[in-house]
């Protein structure tokens, strides 16, 4: 009897901390919420939706959906899960810019090391340097000579301060020591639109948005971010940045799962073995490899690896950030 009333007890002191009790997670009929702080079509999302769909059985059947709450370099939907009830129906699935939002901004309204817990880590997905289509040049050799010839005239499309593609357009410009107008979007769905169409000239974006407008020949495509070639069938071709002469130019991209700080542990535990289970699920597995994305199978899966994981991310970046000298308030 004793028991059972400090079971109770224990119970109400949960349910009155996060609406919820960890024994029911997830609750029956309460839609799970993803959020993706960038903009719906874009490479967050679409890693965000293929994942949702992949957790939905190692959820008991649970309804996954996914929030776009995009702006401010994915700050606005990083601060929603921040001060979301944490009862773990509201998840962020983040990207670099969780390592590279303290440094980018000065005003950040939440700390990315104290306000969430961490999940586990996704994947890590390699980024393009892609051109509108009627950019003259054809290879990464004339695009050089071309932006040479064109200093001060130049767009760059990015998803907002803090995101992926301003990091890598800042690491370009640093490397070509080129100033050029960025243009920042909401994601970059919205940018890749516009590079299409051609209101901007150049963007630095994830396979898992680029690769099939490459494929299609929507866009110029003119290096890979990584060290080694990728294996994807229609990059497999497309030379490393490195190889054609930014010597060392290195970035990759990484998302993880995120909820907000106070989420009772084994609700924690919970999302953890099926984010576990999603990312061995075959199909998941597949549509990621063929957008050039490597799921992680690695000890970044565990949460306190992933945080340990970001720290040093945050250490590696601060440094390259500061002596660009760019911030946002
Ligand atoms: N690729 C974007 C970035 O630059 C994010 C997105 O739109 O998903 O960070």
């Amino acid at each position: 009897m004793k028991k059972l009333i400090s079971l109770a007890t224990l119970a109400a002191a949960t349910l009155a901390a996060t609406g919820t009790l960890a024994a029911d997670f997830p609750v029956k009929d309460k839609p799970i919420t993803i959020v993706v702080p960038f903009a719906a079509g874009g490479p967050t999302d679409r890693v965000a939706r293929d994942l949702a769909e992949a957790l939905r059985k190692p959820l008991g059947g649970a309804t996954v959906v996914v929030d776009n709450a995009a702006g401010a370099g994915s700050s606005i939907g990083t601060n929603k899960v921040a001060k979301a009830s944490p009862d773990g129906h509201t998840l962020l699935l983040a990207h670099i810019a969780m390592a590279t939002m303290p440094s980018l901004l000065r005003n950040m309204p939440f700390k990315v090391e104290t306000d969430f817990e961490y999940l586990g880590m996704v994947n890590d997905v390699p980024m393009t340097l892609i051109g509108r289509p009627s950019l003259s040049a054809t290879n990464y050799k004339e695009l050089t000579a071309w932006i040479n010839q064109n200093k001060g005239k130049i767009n760059l499309g990015n998803a907002g301060v803090g995101s992926a593609s301003h990091l890598c357009g800042l690491l370009l410009q640093n490397a070509w020591q080129v100033d050029m107008t960025t243009v920042p979007y909401k994601g970059t769905a919205p940018a890749m639109t516009d590079l299409i169409g051609g209101q901007i000239d150049l963007m630095c974006d994830q396979t898992t948005n680029t690769t099939s407008q490459i494929e299609g020949k929507k866009v110029k495509a003119y290096g890979v971010t990584t060290l080694k070639r990728l294996t994807t069938p229609a990059l497999k071709d497309l030379p490393t940045l490195d190889e054609s002469g930014l010597k060392n130019f290195q970035v990759t991209i990484w998302h993880g799962l995120y909820a907000p700080k106070g989420t009772p542990a084994d609700v924690q535990a919970r999302i953890n073995t099926a984010l576990i289970a999603a990312l061995k699920d075959p199909e998941f597995i597949k549509k990621q490899e063929g957008l050039g994305a490597v799921v992680v199978t690695d000890k970044r899966l565990e949460p306190a690896e992933h945080k340990k994981f970001v720290a040093a991310e945050i250490a590696r970046w601060s440094p390259v950030i500061k002596a660009a000298g760019v911030y946002a308030d």
